[in-house]
């Protein structure tokens, strides 16, 4: 990568100001004075400084925000705030996406990335990774709903789901479940209690993979992954 695009994208100005910066003798690459906003970095190998303190250069990112229930999981939308509008700049500066779709007024664990690979993974239902829900139902959800989910259910456009796993955590006029499925049709969780002929009243998804919400974000809050969390979804 050139050395003006990535100390532009690690923040350090525009690329006009970056040239500045390399012009004025300020930044060095494995020791030595560079002045060419055209040198091309290895940012495996190379080392760059920028007025002797280290860049601490990166590819990626890797975000996980707990999604409130009024932001669009979009980059961006005429209407809406989309989940990237609250990011801080350092963070845009990445170009980063929301993995995936979550419904307007669902909450919770929501991935941010810019890295397409690792997205691709986690959404194509050919990879099989776990989503899993929890949700508040209108409705008694019973054993047979469970026996239901494991066949698969059509939804009301005639698609017939994959296997999905359905826990019952509480069972009355309003039930508490977790819902563990590996494919992300348009509304599905909301879609396949239909097909049950029950409501979800609220959706929030707490895990993808073995990647799990962190219980201390709030609503709108978001924190990098820590290596060992990305470690999980590579
Ligand atoms: N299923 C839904 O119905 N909505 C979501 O936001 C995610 C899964």
């Amino acid at each position: 990568m050139r050395i003006d695009k990535l100390l532009a994208n690690m923040g350090y100005g525009t690329r006009k100001e970056v040239k500045g910066l390399l012009k004025g003798g300020n930044v060095r690459v494995n020791g030595q004075p560079e002045k060419s906003p055209k040198t091309h970095i290895d940012p495996e190998k190379d080392s760059v400084t920028v007025m002797g303190e280290e860049v601490d250069y990166r590819e990626f990112i890797y975000l996980m925000m707990n999604k409130p229930g009024d932001l669009i999981s979009a980059t961006e939308d005429a209407h809406d705030t989309t989940v990237i509008d609250i990011l801080q700049p350092e963070d845009l500066v990445f170009e980063p996406f929301p993995v995936g779709r979550l419904d307007k007024d669902t909450e919770g664990l929501l991935l941010i990335t810019n890295d397409g690979k690792l997205a691709h993974k986690l959404t194509s239902p050919k990879k099989d990774v776990g989503k899993t829900y929890y949700a508040v139902i209108q409705g008694k959800v019973t054993e047979e709903d469970v026996s239901l989910f494991t066949k698969g259910v059509t939804l009301d456009d005639g698609y017939k789901t994959k296997p999905a796993e359905l826990e019952i955590l509480s069972s009355d006029e309003q039930s508490e479940i977790e819902l563990t499925i590996t494919e992300g049709k348009f509304h599905q969780v909301k879609r396949m209690f239909e097909a049950v002929g029950k409501k979800v009243l609220y959706l929030q998804r707490i895990r993808m993979g073995d990647l799990e919400l962190d219980p201390d974000l709030d609503l709108g809050e978001y924190r990098e992954l820590t290596d060992e969390e990305i470690d999980y979804l590579l």
